[in-house]
């Protein structure tokens, strides 16, 4: 289960991890009296994903009636495909320093590992990618978990000497999400050190293990009916489909998970990426294919339509009517690409170009064709 916001600090606060304080808002009337409550707040779009602060979900708001401006804008939102339910307004931090820190399952390693950077903040995912010595890491033991050395040594090697003394417990203290609660992501970001040099958990990650959801009746009870999924999957959910939402503008559609995961890696390397795909799964009819399509365009972000079809009990010629019947009735005009091959393939693709589609030769060219013609 992934937490919101405004949940995985509840859990980082019964872990002992200092959290500010903060009221969740359902409407710009509820926003305000928080406000009112709380002082300046930070107003933040409570949705399971990342980069919010970027998206214009974060907003500082120094009033009452600026809090419910702020609540205004964001609620009903879109950001990255999911409609933002609800605010979470929280007292505004004094930050003296942005800190990154969290961990997840290090899967090459055969571990978890702990991560902490003094470059925090909304830039974390650049600075990994282009200076990843700049983040301090620690495999602890898994049977004993860290040691307080260890935990010093890594404030250190981050470069946070300073603050060791603050930060030692908050790392021991997040660290006991993984036995405690079987979570297998979690992220501080940022773990503020405010002005007075206090350290504060300015926003808060937690995915824990769905496989161990049995263990934790209480924790799904609490939170679990408050997550929305993305607009578009209970549609999906509604058709029988198996729909994975994204954050980029290509529509996917493939039969099988991995032929899907390999073409988004496909559009992925051609220089674009997919806003979210359908696997159609063995045997799709043709009324299937339509359905998929339908969902597919749903969203907004979708610029184009890439479609990887390997026959096996699939047959090309009934890919390829579905498609073109779906094309028709929902009146497509967005840039679409097949690649198709296996059982039918010729039928199929004469099918396709009898309607005016042209089948990429083989799924990269595809992939490329459809990057170019969405540019
Ligand atoms: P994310 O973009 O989804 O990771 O959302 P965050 O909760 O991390 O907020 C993004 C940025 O907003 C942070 O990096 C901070 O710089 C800023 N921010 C968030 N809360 C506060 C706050 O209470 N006070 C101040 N001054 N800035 C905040
Ligand atoms: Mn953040």
């Amino acid at each position: 289960m992934k937490l919101l916001e405004y949940q995985a600090k509840e859990v980082l606060a019964s872990l002992g991890i200092p959290i500010p304080a903060g009221r969740v808002a359902r409407t710009p009337d509820e926003a305000e009296a928080a406000a009112r409550a709380l002082g300046p707040v930070a107003v933040k779009a409570q949705v399971p994903v990342g980069g919010r602060g970027k998206a214009g979900g974060v907003k500082l708001a120094r009033t009452p009636e600026e809090a419910r401006a702020a609540a205004e804008q964001i609620i009903g939102m879109d950001i990255k495909g999911f409609r933002v339910p609800l605010v979470y307004c929280e007292t505004a931090l004094d930050i003296g320093q942005e800190v990154y820190l969290g961990f997840t399952v290090d899967r090459p390693g055969r571990n978890n590992v702990l991560m902490l950077s003094q470059q925090g903040g909304m830039e974390i995912e650049q600075v990994a990618e282009e200076s990843p010595e700049a983040i301090a890491r620690l495999h602890p033991n898994p049977w004993r978990g860290p040691l307080a050395y260890e935990l010093n040594a890594l404030v250190f090697e981050a470069g946070l000497g300073r603050h060791a003394r603050q930060l030692v417990p908050v790392i021991q203290k997040l660290y006991r999400a993984i036995p405690d609660l079987d979570a297998i992501t979690a992220e501080i970001n940022p773990l503020v050190i405010t002005t007075e040099g206090k350290v504060v958990a300015g926003d808060a990650k937690l995915e824990t293990d769905e496989n161990a959801d049995f263990r934790h009746q209480d924790l799904l009870d609490k939170y679990a009916g408050e997550i929305e999924g993305d607009a578009y999957e209970e549609e999906a959910k509604k058709r029988h489909l198996t729909y994975v939402a994204l954050d980029g503008e290509i529509g996917i559609i493939g039969n099988g998970a991995g032929l899907c995961m390999s073409t988004l890696d496909l559009v992925q390397r051609a220089g674009s990426s997919a806003a979210n795909f359908c696997d159609i799964g063995g045997g799709a009819k043709a009324e299937v294919v339509e359905n998929a399509l339908e969902v597919i365009l749903m969203n907004p972000r979708v610029k184009g339509v890439l479609i990887n079809v390997f026959g096996g009990i699939t047959r090309g010629d009934e890919v390829a009517r579905g498609l073109i019947q779906a094309r028709d009735d929902l009146h497509m005009t967005l840039p679409l690409v097949v690649r198709l091959s296996g059982t039918n393939e010729e039928e199929g693709r004469q099918i396709l170009k009898d309607h005016g589609i042209a089948p990429g030769a083989n799924a990269w060219e595809a992939a490329q064709k459809i990057v170019e013609m969405t540019r």
